[in-house]
């Protein structure tokens, strides 16, 4: 282990520990083949599992994993209409699993994220019995306005250029705080301090650099 791994170690063992305070689970894994081991041991085949646009996650391999594997995956991709969209966005609330990253975590334990359609920010707070977070440890921060700042000032920019949004953050790489109709990223700026129901989520830290 290099001594950036032992660091990354220690650090994400005192945030697991905050964690704990909060009602969250938390896990390190020092890279992305330890985290989708991890995440497969948590998972029960058979499950129903939804989740939300997540590069970390396609990174480590876990949406391949579910679509290929025993489990009920529902899969926004397979909609053919926005109608049909909003029907899987619907379903994900009743799935045993919902999978996604967060635009942040903090030093104190705590998720940050920013969503502008909100489906993934909805489904954190409330509705599938289980929340798998998985964040690289790039996203560490501070404090929660430390991670508002990190979503606008160093991952919207990537994301926007991504999703082919013409937005100032993808058009000029920074916020012009806009409010473009179809195209704002920005809508919901949600904080998590703890989970009312113990456990329910769970966030796998892994020791290398994930997502935006
Ligand atoms: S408010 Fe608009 S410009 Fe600013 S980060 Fe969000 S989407 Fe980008």
């Amino acid at each position: 282990m290099t001594p950036v791994q032992k660091n990354y170690e220690n650090i994400a063992a005192t945030v697991i520990k905050k964690m704990a305070v909060r009602q969250i689970e938390g896990y390190y894994c020092p890279d992305k083949e330890a985290a989708l081991k991890k995440a497969l041991e948590l998972i029960p085949e058979g499950a129903s599992v939804g989740w939300g646009g997540s590069v970390t996650m396609s990174e480590i391999g876990l949406i391949d994993a579910i679509k290929g594997g025993n489990y009920t995956a529902i899969d926004r991709a397979d909609a053919k209409s926005p109608d049909e969209i909003r029907q899987k966005y619907l379903e994900m609330f009743g799935a045993e699993w919902f999978l996604m990253s967060a635009n942040a975590f903090t030093s104190e334990g705590e998720l940050i994220n920013i969503d502008g359609n909100a489906n993934r920010v909805a489904a954190l707070c409330y509705g599938p019995q289980n929340v798998l977070v998985v964040v690289g440890m790039n996203k560490l921060v501070t404090d929660a306005e430390g991670g508002f700042d990190r979503a606008r000032l160093c991952a919207a920019p990537p994301n926007a250029v991504r999703l082919g949004k013409k937005t100032p953050c993808g058009t000029l790489g920074k916020c012009g705080e806009c409010f473009t109709a179809g195209e704002c990223m920005c809508s919901q700026f949600v904080y998590t301090r703890r989970s009312s129901i113990p456990w329910r989520i769970k966030v796998i830290i892994v020791g290398e650099s994930l997502g935006f």
